[in-house]
């Protein structure tokens, strides 16, 4: 049985990032960058005012002349006209370029105009006044020409403010995986039904869906695949024509486990089969090449927690490098233990936690009370998922872990 490292390893090796195409920056979020994005404008574009208020000449104020005239009115999106000379003032709004000769805004509520002799004049109520007083020079924040973002960035809604600043309005980036999910088991019922002697609510199917959906995937719902080789054949050949196929249950040892040697005789090649890992050891990978593309199959065992914590531990980290991105293991952290924990069996475990805010600055995890891969319960107040090496079995308070979190 190979490891976590090695699966994750078997991932990268396998994975072939799907096709690069431009896309437009109202569908970026999600994307991961396949080029660096390049400044095309200075920013800010123009040495500007960040107040209203009046452009002058600090030199004038520390010479003591403070009645100045007002010779300009500059809104926001206009170009200045003059070039401010000695005992001359332009009125300025917020965001409004600076006119040359001035170098210093003064606030309005620092000022007051009057009109005398046909022209307009400010009179500057302050002792002095610094250069450069409220002035964003042209180019402060990043110059044209500067690297903004970097191949492999994935982009946040926060990102969008930038690339839009910068031109950035379509970028190459990886297409994104089509997903379809296709829970098994023959004693599988909607979660709207009442389920009779023997039977289980379908969990997994719509937490999978959810989970596929959150990362901005499409994601089609297949139903559910009942336990016969040829009606299940059918279903799982029609997801197939997906980027990834990510079925629940039937991938352990007993008679009705049929999906790794269906997945198998539709053609599909087993990359890895069982990891040793706690919960979730049965699962199974495996890829099949359609043209230029290439379908990505994932048997997760069906006990919904061995799911939860297949999808969140590989699915995800395959979804990253299916869009281009690196394959780690998704952005784990690492904090105390709040509470002394005990493992059992030998395997690594991933066990459902909490975050803990205290008013220490270290961040600790809490070990929820969790029954095993059957019992969502736990997972209601989890943030994420502690790991735990086989190393050892005793793990006291503020032991440093390593923490994957859910989001
Ligand atoms: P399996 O991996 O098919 O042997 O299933 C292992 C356990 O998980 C069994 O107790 C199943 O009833 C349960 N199970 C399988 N699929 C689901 C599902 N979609 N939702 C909830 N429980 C499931
Ligand atoms: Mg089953």
């Amino acid at each position: 049985m190979i490891s976590i490292e090695q699966a994750f390893q078997l991932l990268a090796q396998t994975i072939t990032p799907l096709p690069v195409e431009s896309t437009s920056l109202a569908n970026l979020v999600g994307h991961v960058l396949a080029v660096d994005v390049i400044a095309d404008v200075n920013s800010p574009p123009h040495d500007k005012s960040v107040m209203d208020g009046y452009a002058v000449r600090s030199a004038d104020v520390a010479t003591g002349l403070k009645r100045l005239e007002v010779v300009e009115t500059i809104i926001a999106g206009d170009s200045p006209a003059c070039v401010l000379g000695s005992g001359q003032s332009a009125k300025i709004m917020t965001g409004a370029q600076i006119p040359e000769g001035a170098d210093a805004v003064v606030m309005v509520e620092q000022t007051e105009s009057e009109c005398a002799g046909g022209r307009q004049w400010v009179t500057l109520n302050i002792e002095s006044l610094a250069a450069e007083k409220h002035v964003l020079r042209c180019g402060i924040n990043f110059r044209k020409g500067q690297t903004v973002f970097t191949k492999g960035h994935v982009v946040r809604p926060t990102d969008i403010g930038l690339l839009a600043e910068v031109g950035a309005h379509v970028v190459d980036v990886a297409n994104k995986p089509t997903v379809a999910v296709l829970p098994t088991g023959n004693e599988l019922v909607d979660c709207a039904s009442v389920p009779a002697r023997g039977q289980i609510r379908n969990s997994n199917g719509p937490m999978l869906i959810a989970m596929a959906r959150s990362l901005g995937l499409s994601v089609t719902d297949l139903g559910v695949g009942r336990d016969d080789l040829a009606a299940l054949g059918e279903k799982i050949s029609g997801g197939l024509d997906h980027d990834l196929l990510i079925l629940s249950g039937g991938v352990s040892a007993g008679t009705m486990d049929l999906v790794p040697g269906i997945l198998k005789e539709l053609g599909v090649r087993e990359v890895f089969h069982k990891v040793f890992v706690k919960p979730g050891k049965p699962i199974w990978f495996g890829v099949l090449g359609r043209g230029d593309r290439q379908t990505c199959v994932f048997g997760l065992p069906g006990n919904p927690v061995s799911s939860l914590v297949g999808f969140q531990l590989f699915v995800r980290a395959a979804i990253r490098r299916q869009m281009g991105g690196r394959l780690d293991d998704c952005q784990a952290v690492f904090g105390e233990l709040s509470l002394p924990h005990e493992t059992r069996g030998d395997r690594p475990t991933y066990w459902p936690a909490s975050c803990v805010s205290d008013s220490t600055s270290v961040r600790k995890f809490k070990p929820l009370v969790w029954r095993g891969s059957s019992d969502l319960l736990a997972l209601g107040d989890a943030d994420g998922l502690i790991y735990f090496s086989a190393d050892s079995s005793h793990h006291p308070a503020g032991e440093l872990v390593k923490f994957l979190p859910f989001d």
